[in-house]
């Protein structure tokens, strides 16, 4: 008798090269990803050589992608502070009545922002010098990143709509350098955080980067305080928020608003201008739709006539009492409309 045949050994072809190799650990390592039904390992699809290579791709292309971050962010600088619902603390600065100016700056969608509404703003908060600014939200469009259709040159524009929203922070820094301004986070600022459920790679990488939406538009350079709830109580009787609510006219949302809330309050959201009062026992309340400072005409109303309104909101709060005073304005033609007479450039 000889010796008995050796077995063959079985054999195994990498799904990525096509070698065939030894079906064994040292060849193909353990896929993690699976048990056997008996608890075992089963090998790899792709062989040793073929992981360390694609690895090393991947690490490559996630270095490209960070390197991307960060030239078209910025290193991260600032920690952005979230505000609590405070009120007046930190925003009084000397004036001559016993409250603060403030102003609310409404939608202005980035690279929608109209110019000519936006520098009338801008002259209002000089003319005024409140000590608190609200940016109401929807300062970026994000068009680019929204679930809605899209044509390829909103995808082109995003860098130009965080630019326009950058640039409108400075400009509003520079009109009220001593002013407490605060950002509220709107609808259009959130789709940011659903990319980046829907991209989780470029979350975690933002995330390892320390960026985050308000780094991206360069807040902490401006000194402008992040609201990621989109809302604030600034007293106990008046609160100022970006809103979700849209209702068909003027001052229906303000309506909504006022009775959803119970207390007096500002919102953004809807570009439509309005003001309603409500009388209750406990006193008298507002509500105020705050009107847009973006254009009227975007591609995606499609030569529809859009019945928004240019304008703002801006009033007092006294630093006594529940008191304030709360006012709109529109823009006509790059003029803010007030009682004491008409400001702009
Ligand atoms: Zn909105
Ligand atoms: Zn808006």
């Amino acid at each position: 008798m000889g010796e008995p045949a050796p077995l063959p050994q079985p054999t195994k072809v990498c799904r990525t090269c096509n070698r065939e190799l030894p079906a064994t650990r040292d060849y193909f390592g353990d896929n993690v990803g699976y048990r056997k039904p008996d608890g075992g390992r089963y090998l790899r699809g792709q062989c040793r050589r073929c992981c360390s290579r694609l690895g090393k791709e991947r690490d490559s292309r996630a270095r490209d992608v960070a390197r991307e971050v960060k030239a078209a962010a910025g290193p991260a600088k600032w920690v952005p502070r979230v505000v609590g619902g405070d009120g007046p603390e930190g925003g009084f600065t000397e004036h001559p009545d016993d409250g603060y100016r403030f102003v609310c700056v409404p939608d202005s969608h980035g690279y929608l922002i109209d110019e000519e509404a936006a520098s009338a703003a801008l002259a209002f908060v000089r003319y005024y010098r409140p000590v608190r600014i609200f940016m109401l939200g929807d300062h970026v469009d994000f068009a680019a990143i929204s679930r809605f259709d899209k044509p390829p040159s909103d995808i082109d524009r995003i860098g130009e709509d965080v630019a326009a929203c950058v640039k409108l922070l400075k400009a509003v820094r520079e009109s009220a350098p001593g002013a407490r301004i605060t950002y509220l986070k709107g609808n259009h600022e959130a789709r940011f955080a659903r990319f980046l459920w829907k991209h989780q790679e470029v979350a975690a990488l933002f995330k390892a980067e320390g960026m985050d939406l308000p780094h991206l538009l360069k807040l902490g350079e401006v000194n402008i305080e992040w609201e990621e709830s989109g809302s604030i109580m600034v007293t106990p009787a008046l609160m100022v928020k970006h809103g979700h609510m849209v209702r068909a006219r003027a001052g229906y949302t303000a309506t909504g608003e006022l009775e959803r809330n119970g207390i007096s309050g500002i919102s953004g959201h809807t570009h439509r201008l309005g003001q309603i009062y409500k009388r209750n026992r406990t006193g008298m309340m507002t509500w105020v739709e705050s009107g847009c400072l973006c254009k009227y005409d975007p591609d995606y109303m499609d030569g529809q006539l859009s019945d928004w309104a240019q304008g703002l909101s801006f009033g007092t709060v006294s630093l006594k009492g529940r008191g304030f005073t709360v006012h709109t304005a529109p823009i006509i033609k790059g003029r803010v409309k007030t009682l004491a007479g008409d400001i702009g450039e």
